[in-house]
């Protein structure tokens, strides 16, 4: 399997660490405001990429962040009175849900920063110790000077970023491209430290955090949004490989950004769209293929064409798992031909899925598949045999992309109004009073929901 590294620039072979272990690392959430359609690009195509790990039976550790300690959630919290826990959990907690509801797995953890401040002084006390951190009035910095390989992810060179990089004025550091580790101060949120009270800076939190989770193992993928190469990254490799006295993480994913008309959706430049406001206009599905359309490193241009037009296709796809589930799993007649052209395109996929999780290709494969079934079924006598085993590597394949279809649940409230009404229904019968049993019986109906009549009594399901 090649995997695209940011740090080689190119395809590698993938060899993980640990026989049959996988060692995952993805840059967390700030949680400050509703998650938007571009985090869902991100996590979904880190989503894809572990799933085909499972895949291969393969022990997924998955580790995310969340940055609870931020300008941006301060200054929300300076707005809104609520504390930034308060606002982090909120937001977290509801983006985890939608997470959810696009299939996405859940990581194994998810470190708050500000329940690792101890891992995190520890990391800097290191780094000082090393001589690769120092303290001044403002703050605890790390000199970038102090590590050769400085510049290894993303090609940027420290020297190139001091032409035109103005110092800031609160900020007292050695050199302009000296990145803060800790941040000496009143804030809306400080801590104890060696250096007086403060907050930690914001690349240091993804090194000390996930070193505890992996036991100060290198990680096998590391992965986040394109933006986050630089600085961020960089300078995550900067501080753990100085501490730890190895590599950091040996594959770096990089995925490529949702943008709108050419540009990154974010919050910060007000193009963004709110994902439950999405997901309340599209099915989950819709969602995932819409960007598994594109290549997880290329950029893809919001548009609602092509999400409708996925969910057209994704109906199209459980479709065909519907149809082939209702045939018969032996008879017909052998068709060779079409086994042949079945196991090529499911070669295909995998192929596909191989080369840097080529999803796009991977998927032309799946509507092969389709495409030889639904002609073989118009056939008299249907290779039965083919077609199941078809349905079953299908199956395999939405998994691995996170196919599936959302079961409609109903609230509480919802179903307690529906059983009423079905008991309510029964009573009329007994006393048969017919008209009304009719009525509630439509009623239910306009609510989406089918009533069987059977001999232990009513059932319903929804439509
Ligand atoms: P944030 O909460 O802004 O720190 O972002 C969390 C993750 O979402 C990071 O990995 C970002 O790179 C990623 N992300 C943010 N905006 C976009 C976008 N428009 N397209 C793809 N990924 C994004
Ligand atoms: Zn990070």
């Amino acid at each position: 399997m090649k995997i695209y590294n940011t740090l080689s620039r190119q395809a590698e072979e993938f060899e993980p660490i640990e026989e049959g272990k996988l060692y995952f690392y993805v840059c967390g959430l700030t949680p400050y405001d509703h998650a938007h359609l571009g985090h869902a690009r991100t996590y979904i195509s880190m989503d894809m990429v572990k799933r085909y790990f499972l895949h291969k039976k393969y022990d997924v550790l998955h580790i995310q962040n969340i940055t609870d300690i931020e300008d941006k959630i301060f200054n929300r919290s300076r707005e809104s009175g609520k504390s930034p826990q308060e606002l982090s959990e909120k937001f977290h907690t509801e983006a985890l849900e939608e997470f959810k509801r696009l299939n996405i797995l859940p990581a194994d953890y998810y470190p708050k920063v500000s329940e690792h401040i101890r891992e995190i002084i520890e990391m800097i006390g290191k780094l000082i110790e090393n001589g690769h951190a120092y303290e001044t009035e403002t703050g605890v910095y790390y000199s970038v000077s102090s590590f050769q390989d400085y510049g290894k992810l993303s090609g940027q060179k420290p020297e190139g970023r001091r032409s035109g990089a103005r110092c800031s004025i609160e900020e007292t550091k050695k050199d302009p491209a000296d990145f803060a580790l800790w941040k000496k101060g009143e804030d809306v949120l400080i801590f104890e430290s060696p250096w007086g009270k403060g907050r930690p800076g914001w690349h240091i939190e993804c090194s000390a955090m996930s070193m505890k989770y992996t036991g100060g193992r290198e990680l096998d993928i590391h992965g986040g949004g394109r933006d986050l190469a630089f600085p961020h990254h960089e300078n995550e490799i900067a501080q753990a490989e100085c501490a730890l006295g190895h590599r950091f993480a040996k594959y770096w994913m990089h995925t490529g950004f949702l943008t709108v008309k050419g540009e990154k959706m974010s919050k910060s430049l007000g193009n963004f769209i709110v994902l439950r406001d999405l997901l309340d206009k599209y099915p989950p599905y819709a969602l995932r293929l819409f960007f598994l359309h594109s290549h997880y490193r290329s950029p893809v241009d919001y548009s609602e064409e092509n999400i409708s037009s996925s969910q057209t296709t994704a109906e199209r796809m459980f479709n065909f798992l519907e149809h082939a589930g209702e045939l018969p799993e032996s008879g017909g007649t052998e068709n060779g031909e079409l086994r042949k052209k079945l196991q090529e395109e499911t070669e295909g996929f995998y192929r596909a899925m191989d080369n840097d999780f080529d999803t796009p290709t991977a998927l032309s494969h799946m509507f092969g598949i389709m495409t030889e079934c639904f002609s073989e079924m118009r056939k008299e006598e249907p290779d039965y045999p083919g077609i199941a085993e078809a349905k079953r590597d299908f199956e395999k394949m939405m998994w691995i992309l996170g196919l599936e279809k959302e079961e409609k649940k109903l609230s509480p409230e919802k179903e307690k109004e529906i059983k009423f009404l079905v008991q309510k229904r029964e009573t009329a019968r007994k006393e048969r009073n017919f008209k009304l049993a009719d009525e509630i019986r439509d009623e239910l109906a306009r609510m989406g929901i089918l009533l069987e009549d059977t001999e232990e009594g009513p059932k319903w399901k929804m439509r």
